[in-house]
Order: C-alpha cells, then sequence, then structure tokens
C-alpha cells in the first residue's frame, strides 16, 4: 500500500496529497505513522482486550487448548479480526506486519532479553507461488527488525494435504510429517532461543509440531509460539491449523 497518492507538480517534485484510505474498512483515511484508521484502531484495541470465555484472561495471557508457551495477539471471530488476517494474506503490507508484529511483541511481553533468533511457519510452495509472498515469513521478518535479531528460516514444508477430519492427536502426528526443520541452518544459529511466528493458529496442532522439530532437532534450545490470531474455544474444534 503506497502511503498517499503521489503527484509530480510542474517543476516535478513530488508531493502526495490525498491521505491513504484504511486497507480494512476502505472508508476512512489512515493517519501517516499509522496503517489503520482510528474506528478501525478502536475495534482492534477493543479485539486484544476480549476475555477468554473459559480463562477470562485476554488471548495475550491465555493458553487454554495451545501449547503452554504460546502467545496470540487477538481472539479470531469477529469482522475485524477477519479483515486483518484476509487482508495479510492478500497484499503484502509490510507497514501493517510491522504495526501487528509491534503489537503482539509488546503485548507478550517479548523483548529481546528473551529470544535469540526468530523463525516463522513456512506457507505452502503452491501458496506463496499463488500470493507471490507468505505472510507469516512477513509479520517474523517484522518482529525480528524491531527485536534487531536474526531471522532464520528454519523449518521447510514437505507433505501436503488437509487435516480438517483428524481428531486432535491425529492433527498433531499429520502436522509432524508435514514440516522438516532445515539440515543447513548454521551452527552459530544452534542451540537458541527462537521465537516462532505463525498468523493464524486454531488447534496448535501445527506450531506444536513445528515447535517440537525446532526442539528435537537441536536448532532450537527453546521455542515461544506467536500469533497475531488464535480461535476461541468455540470455534477451535473445526479448525484444520
Ligand atoms: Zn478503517
Ligand atoms: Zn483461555
Amino acid at each position: 500500500m503506497s502511503g498517499k497518492t503521489v503527484v509530480k507538480n510542474e517543476n516535478g517534485l513530488v508531493s502526495r496529497l490525498l491521505p491513504a484510505v484504511c486497507p480494512l474498512c476502505r472508508i476512512n483515511a489512515a493517519p501517516d505513522a499509522i496503517p489503520f484508521c482510528d474506528s478501525c484502531l478502536n475495534l482492534l484495541q477493543t479485539l486484544i482486550t476480549e476475555k477468554c470465555p473459559r480463562c477470562g484472561r485476554a488471548a495475550c495471557a491465555c493458553t487454554c487448548a495451545r501449547p503452554e508457551n504460546s502467545r496470540a495477539l487477538f481472539f479470531y471471530g469477529s469482522g475485524v479480526s477477519r479483515r486483518i488476517i484476509y487482508y495479510l494474506k492478500d497484499g503484502a503490507d509490510k507497514r501493517a506486519a510491522a504495526f501487528l508484529a509491534e503489537l503482539l511483541l509488546v503485548s507478550a511481553g517479548i523483548t529481546v532479553k528473551r529470544a535469540d533468533a526468530v523463525t516463522f511457519v513456512p506457507r505452502s510452495k503452491k501458496r506463496v507461488r499463488k500470493s507471490g509472498y507468505d505472510q507469516a515469513r512477513m509479520i517474523a521478518a517484522e518482529a525480528a527488525r524491531i527485536l534487531g535479531l536474526p531471522l532464520v528460516a528454519a523449518l521447510r514444508r514437505r507433505g501436503k494435504g488437509e487435516q480438517k477430519l483428524l481428531g486432535r492427536k491425529q492433527r498433531l502426528e499429520h502436522a509432524l510429517k508435514q514440516y522438516e526443520t532445515d539440515p543447513e541452518v548454521p551452527e552459530a544459529l544452534r542451540g537458541k532461543r527462537y521465537l516462532l511466528f505463525d498468523d493464524v493458529t486454531t488447534t496448535g496442532a501445527t506450531v506444536s509440531a513445528c515447535a517440537k522439530l525446532l526442539r528435537e532437532s537441536g536448532i532450537a534450545q527453546a521455542v515461544t509460539v506467536l500469533t497475531l490470531s488464535v480461535t476461541d474455544l468455540k470455534t477451535a474444534d473445526g479448525g484444520t491449523k
């Protein structure tokens, strides 16, 4: 997304005239420094403070039905949560990714002292070819830049196939077959504390499998999972991730 409409005047000087439209509502203007409009930001603020129906905590503190060391920025469900996730899936907006990555790091209390390196759950090659980029990688890259930590493509996708019809335990086994670690991760980036990023998690099977692979390969000494969104418990049973 361009910040503002760019025009050249008769002297060839570039000036920016019209404010950017908020990509979430496509109605209001978004300010220069922030990618979304005030109204969408208010919705996002409400979303971030929404409480889990089981433990009464916000998404950044709730660990119900997910791996222990896992934090999310918001619960997936309401209109604005879907708009954010779909928007990031559809277009590589680095500014929005950086804004959301920073909010996630702050909400989850992650500082550079708590990690050594950053990685992500990779999309399938087919999906990356289709959209031209990988949104989990983009969020991870922005988080790595903010923290000043290395971004490491430590995981690779290998299998394909849906896991919709599987039970909880089978989902983890299936997810373990879908990913593998990259044997070429350099020695200097092994045995470190990793932050593992994804955009959405539903049952936690994918992130659990990826964290397990990172630990068992010796690449990670510890893994903290960070996702933008997590489905709440009411919808978790029908999930595919
Ligand atoms: Zn808006
Ligand atoms: Zn909870």
